[in-house]
Order: structure tokens, then C-alpha cells, then sequence
């Protein structure tokens, strides 16, 4: 399934008929948002958890240079070997070459959506490597061909019915929409995949600089064998998701399961520093970590908008946005979505390919309190809406509405007779009707013009006295 931000418009007026999609959505981001509530309720400390996560990460985004050296320079004496990767493309090639150099032929998967920003499986595929995903929701999605409409859950679209179909179609077994069964299902098969695979990739939650080690937080312990019992493990992980010490975890570990997905906390967290092989007899023999830069130095250097560094990929903006929980993921048409989606897809993939992103908004806040590190997205969405406006990229008809306001503003004459005309010719319509706006007036009514006018309203208005205007001032004063 290729998608692009481009066709957002299209995808977004598809999924908005699709009311089995607009249920399911619908359906898990209420349940997630009120498990989180009832979470948030339990812990008086829960705004100065938010604080002190947002301070954590904003030290490490304003020094990224040397947590990053430390980082590497831990790993490099853990035995793990640090690439780093400028963007998607050279990524892909040293994954390719490690698999390359060791003849690997089956590689396993887990919580790596870094990976999906770098289109890895088709390269590896192409290459003729058997490459698996293992987290449930993954491997779904990777059944049926498409990409992740939820940074956590990958098949949060999808229903038991169209699971079990799936089941049914490609793996062969008798239709159930049981999730153990479905689950026992999916076990069952992928097991084999653990135990005949070369190598294993995964992302990283967390990288801790101090000790050299990633953290990789999960519910259904593939992760574990993903990064345990293939010969070769390779991390990859975006440069920004360090933490410097293992003393700011425990901030993290409480956020981002309670955010992502209504947990009081993960199943399994796993520290790997290194390949266990040659001291303990078992797990990897190698082990590579590839720090994946693809456009974060640059966003890096960018004063207003360096704030989206220091999101943790919760999905907590995602499932408390309303245009999302009304489109779902794919209408993004990329593989980050949601309020921090539509921030990052004109930052990483560029001014004309994300122009409409920023505008997939109805700007009510709820991301800002959702967000466990207090990113202020609704500020950077207007930041980027800004931008785009001032480098031409809005549409022609906003552009050219923008320039007739203009030119009215500065003819006073014609903005008059501009203000006052469409409340006359209103008073033609028959039965007190509003003017038709295509599009807008399917769904909801205009409200009517004014027939008075601004300023005719304004001159008649009571100005306060002397007396009032002082009284409101104290009344404003003693809020
Ligand atoms: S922006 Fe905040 S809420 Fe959204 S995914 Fe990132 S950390 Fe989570």
C-alpha cells in the first residue's frame, strides 16, 4: 500500500464514508482515553510527572551533540557496533549490508515503526530476505498490505470480523473473530519465524546514554524474541530518543504505558546493552544500533519547532484528537498521523509535499493537554500553517480571499459597500434563507448576514461610563 501526504484531501473524504473504519476508530481511542483518565485520576502528581519529563527531554534535544557521543561511545564499549544514518536511504544500505555480510535469509520485526519511515521491509524483501513483522497489529497490517494507522496500534482500523477473514484467507485456518483465538493463531505461526530467523530488527523506546543500552517497552514479549534469539540484533532508532541517564527512565516508564495505551504499566520492559553471545553462551553474537537522523538535525536547528524532538511516540495526541478519531491513520497518508504527524510530515518530507497537513486541525487543543511531554502542537501547527503562508504554499482560493480582503482593507469606500451588500441581497432570498455555499451548506446551515453591518452596529453601541469600566477592572483583577 503506497500512500502520500499529498492525497490527503481524498483520503480523507474516503474514510469519512467508511463508517465500519469511523466505528473502530471511534471505538478503541475512547476506550484508551478513558483507561488514561481513570490512570490520571488515580496519581495527584500526574502534572508534575509531565513536567519533569518535558524538562528531561528538553536537556537532552539542547544537548543532542554530546549525549549522542556519550551514547555512542558506552554502546561502542558494550561491544555494540553504531552506524549512523544520515537518511532513509543510507539507513536501508547498512541494514542491507550487515544482512548481506552474515548471508541472512530470514529476519524477524518488532516495535520498529523508525523502520517504517525508511520503507526497510520492501528493501529487504526485494533483496529476497523473508522479513516478518511480530507484533500483532504489524503482522496484520502486513498481511493485508497496507501501513500502521496508529503509531501503537498498528490495526486500531480494523475490526474482529475483517481480522478473522484475514486469518481465515491467508493463513488457512477456520474463520474465528475470538481474539485468544486469533491470537493463538497468530502465536502459533509466528513462533516458527522466531526460531529460523538470522537476524532480528527492532526499534528502540529509549536509548540511555550513560550505560550505552536501548529500552524497548512492549506487551506481547516479541520483542524480547526478536532481539534475543537471532544470531544478529540491529536496533534503529531515531537520534532524538535518547535519555541520558537510567534516573529519568522511571518518568518515562510511568507516561508513556498510562498515554499509549491506557496502561498502569507495560508487560515487559527490556535494557539490552550488548550482545550476550560470547559471555553468557546465548543470545546474539552481534549487535548493531543504527542512528537514524532523515531530517532531525535539521528540525533541530529550528528554534520554534525543536519541541516536536521530544515526542515519545505515544499516541496519546492521536487518540484524543477528533479529526483523527473521525479519519483514522491511513487519511494521513503517512507513517506518522495525528496531531504530531501533521507537524512532522512538512518538517521531514517537505513545504510541498506536506501542505495540507497542517491544516488536518480543527485547532480545540486537546493534543496540548493530551501530551505527556507538553509539546505544544497547536502552537507549532500554527507555526507551520504561518510558514506556509508566507512561502506561498496555501491554496489558490485562500490566496486569492486573502488578497480581495486586502485590497478592500485598504479602500475603505469599497469595503463598506463590500460588508453591506450581502445582507441586502440576502433580504431577496425567499423564506428568510441564507446564501448556498457549496460544500459547506450540505451538511449545516450559513448563518445569515448581518443585515445592519458592523459599523452601523458599532455606533449605536452603549459605551460603558467611567464608573464601569473601573468596576470591571476590579472584578477582572480579583479573578
Ligand atoms: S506529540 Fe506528545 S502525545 Fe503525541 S505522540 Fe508525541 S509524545 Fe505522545
Amino acid at each position: 500500500m503506497h500512500v502520500t501526504p499529498r492525497k490527503t484531501k481524498t483520503y480523507i473524504k474516503t474514510a469519512l464514508k467508511d463508517s465500519v473504519l469511523r466505528r473502530a476508530v471511534l471505538n478503541a481511542t475512547g476506550s484508551t482515553v478513558a483507561s488514561r483518565q481513570a490512570i490520571i485520576d488515580e496519581l495527584p502528581y500526574w502534572e508534575d510527572l509531565r513536567e519533569k519529563a518535558h524538562a528531561i527531554k528538553k536537556d537532552v534535544i539542547k544537548h543532542l551533540d554530546t549525549t549522542l557521543q556519550t551514547f555512542e561511545q558506552r554502546c561502542t564499549d558494550n561491544g555494540i557496533q553504531v552506524h549512523w544514518a544520515a537518511d532513509d536511504q543510507e539507513a536501508r544500505q547498512i541494514i542491507l549490508g550487515i544482512a548481506e555480510r552474515n548471508r541472512v535469509c530470514k529476519v524477524v520485526k518488532s516495535k520498529s515503526l523508525t523502520t517504517e519511515e525508511i520503507h526497510l521491509n520492501s528493501s529487504l524483501i526485494d533483496k529476497g530476505i523473508d522479513t516478518l513483522e511480530t507484533d500483532l497489529g504489524e503482522y496484520i497490517i502486513q498481511l493485508m498490505e497496507q501501513i500502521p494507522s496508529h503509531l501503537i496500534i498498528p490495526a486500531l482500523h480494523l475490526t474482529r470480523k475483517e481480522i478473522g477473514k484475514l486469518f481465515q484467507e491467508k493463513l488457512g485456518n477456520a474463520y474465528t473473530e475470538d481474539p485468544h483465538e486469533l491470537l493463538k493463531i497468530a502465536r502459533r505461526t509466528l513462533r516458527q519465524h522466531f526460531l529460523s530467523a538470522d537476524m532480528g530488527i527492532s526499534g528502540a523506546n529509549f536509548g540511555i546514554a550513560e550505560t550505552g543500552s536501548i529500552c524497548i517497552v512492549e506487551n506481547e514479549a516479541n520483542a524480547h524474541l526478536t532481539t534475543t534469539l537471532p544470531d544478529i540484533h540491529v536496533a534503529v532508532m531515531g537520534i532524538e530518543k535518547l535519555l541520558p541517564d537510567f534516573k529519568a527512565l522511571p518518568y518515562f516508564l510511568k507516561l508513556l504505558p498510562a498515554n499509549a495505551t491506557g496502561q498502569k504499566s507495560s508487560t515487559f520492559v527490556n535494557f539490552i546493552s550488548g550482545p550476550t553471545h560470547a559471555k553468557l553462551g546465548e543470545g546474539p553474537k552481534e549487535m548493531h544500533v543504527v542512528l537514524l537522523d532523515n531530517g532531525r538535525s535539521r528540525i533541530l536547528q529550528d528554534p520554534k519547532l525543536r519541541q516536536t524532538l521530544f515526542c515519545i511516540r505515544c499516541a496519546s495526541c492521536l487518540n484524543s484528537c477528533p479529526v483523527y478519531q473521525q479519519i483514522g491513520g491511513h487519511a494521513y497518508g503517512w507513517v506518522y498521523m495525528g496531531p504530531i504527524g501533521i507537524t512532522l510530515i512538512p518538517q521531514y518530507l517537505g513545504e510541498s509535499v506536506g501542505k495540507t497537513s497542517p491544516y488536518v486541525c480543527s485547532l480545540c487543543t486537546a493534543c496540548r493537554d493530551a501530551c505527556p511531554v507538553k509539546i505544544d502542537l497547536p502552537a507549532h501547527i500554527l507555526n507551520l500553517r504561518s510558514r506556509l503562508a508566507a512561502h506561498g504554499k496555501t491554496s489558490r482560493i485562500e490566496r486569492t480571499g486573502m488578497r480581495i480582503w486586502a485590497f478592500l482593507a485598504r479602500h475603505p469606500r469599497l469595503y463598506r459597500f463590500a460588508t453591506w451588500f450581502p445582507g441586502k441581497a440576502q433580504q431577496l432570498l425567499p423564506g428568510g434563507r441564507s446564501f448556498p455555499a457549496p460544500g459547506y451548506t450540505r451538511k449545516r446551515t450559513l448563518p445569515r448576514f448581518d443585515a445592519q453591518g458592523f459599523r452601523k452596529r458599532f455606533n449605536t453601541l452603549q459605551m460603558p461610563s467611567a464608573g464601569q469600566q473601573t468596576e470591571h477592572a476590579n472584578s477582572e483583577d480579583n479573578r
